[in-house]
């Protein structure tokens, strides 16, 4: 561990204006993913800005809008009532990670903002495109059997680790931040970049802003949803794949659909060419056949993870039965 400094931030202003003015800045909340990488030295701070003191916790029902404070512990996300009833893919895709300690320390713009579980980006003794830039990729000529299939490129193929993130991103949901440069509100997909030629990129974010709000659109009365994540073992593991499911079905047809995938993608990823196939069909198993073809179309196999292209298409399918069966 190398020496840093470590402040605790009483308000969002100077929380901001801390990590900005320090180009070796970062802000730390529950630590459960910034306290590991400092401790394998792939994070080197010169400060950390505590902000778990900041006024940013707590979910709100208002209207048609669930807003979560980016200080609200998973746990206590995953328990809230409203969450529960009227997000229940939500509520899944948080308890479907980490463990319940982590849950209890570990913050939504946390999870939001982790960081890859890429073995290679891991270890310093590899070469990692993400956190040495230029200087390759060791997964894609070594063990990429967790690796992506979709929005891949040739310098870099990690997958996105945030369940949360895949049901919030088929919710169209938007994060609200605080940054040097004023406030804005962010699209979830937008968050997030390809990797590209600059895999280090790992968001649209700002040094030093911070994010303070998830803004989710509740679904429409009678929609039905699901978070479905496969494995290796049943807790205490990131996905192999994973879908975040909502149909609304009306007159026999599918009125509305969304379609996230995780375990799959570079980023938490939306499959919009998936829920096409799904609109205005029967909600029944050749629908969600297709749907699944469409969603996996464009991946890009390799060697030791080629197998996740069917069990990306099986998730889905099962999902889709899950929620599209008889109530
Ligand atoms: P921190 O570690 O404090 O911060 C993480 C990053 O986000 C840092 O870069 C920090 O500077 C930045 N940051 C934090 N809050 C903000 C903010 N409000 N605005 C701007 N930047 C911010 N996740 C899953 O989704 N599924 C899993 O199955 C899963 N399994 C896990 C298993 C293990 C063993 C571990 C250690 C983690 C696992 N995780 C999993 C990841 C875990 O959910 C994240 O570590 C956690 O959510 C990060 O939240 P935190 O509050 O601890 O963030
Ligand atoms: Fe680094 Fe990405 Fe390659 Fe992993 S897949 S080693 S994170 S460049």
């Amino acid at each position: 561990m190398r020496p840093f400094e470590y402040v605790r931030a009483d308000n969002v202003e100077d929380a901001v204006a801390a990590v900005a003015e320090d180009p070796g800045g970062a802000f730390l909340a529950g630590g459960t993913t910034q306290v590991d990488l400092m401790r394998e030295e792939v994070l080197r701070p010169s400060l950390l800005v505590d902000i778990r003191r900041l006024p940013l916790r707590g979910v709100r029902h208002d209207g048609g809008t669930v807003r979560i404070g980016a200080l609200t512990t998973m746990g206590s996300v995953a328990a809230d009532p409203v969450i529960r009833q009227r997000l229940p893919m939500v509520a899944e895709a948080l308890l479907a990670g980490a463990s319940p300690q982590l849950r209890n320390m570990a913050t939504v713009g946390g999870n939001l903002l982790q960081r890859t579980r890429c073995r290679y980006f891991r270890d310093r003794v590899f070469a990692c495109n993400r956190r040495a830039p230029g200087s390759g990729c060791g997964a894609i000529a070594g063990h990429h059997r967790m690796h992506a299939i979709l929005g891949t490129s040739d310098q870099c193929i990690a997958t996105h680790g945030s369940d949360l993130a895949v049901a919030l991103v088929a919710l169209d949901a938007v994060v609200h931040t605080r940054g040097p440069a004023g406030a804005r509100r962010i699209p979830l997909p937008d968050l997030y970049p390809l990797p590209g030629d600059t895999p280090a990129v790992e968001n649209v974010l700002a040094h030093g802003e911070l994010i303070t709000e998830v803004e989710i659109p509740v679904l429409p009365a009678g929609t039905r949803s699901h978070y479905l994540k496969v494995r290796d073992r049943a807790s205490y593991e990131f996905a192999l794949a994973a879908a975040a499911v909502a149909l609304t079905v009306d007159g026999g047809t599918i009125a509305l659909a969304r379609v996230g995938l995780g375990g799959l993608a570079t980023v938490p990823w939306r499959a919009s060419a998936a829920e096409e196939v799904l609109r205005g069909a029967p909600p029944e198993l050749g629908t969600f056949q297709a749907c699944a073809e469409a969603a996996l179309a464009g991946a890009v196999p390799r060697r030791d993870n080629a197998f996740k292209v069917e069990l990306g298409r099986r998730t889905l399918v099962r999902a889709l039965e899950i929620v599209g069966g008889a109530p």
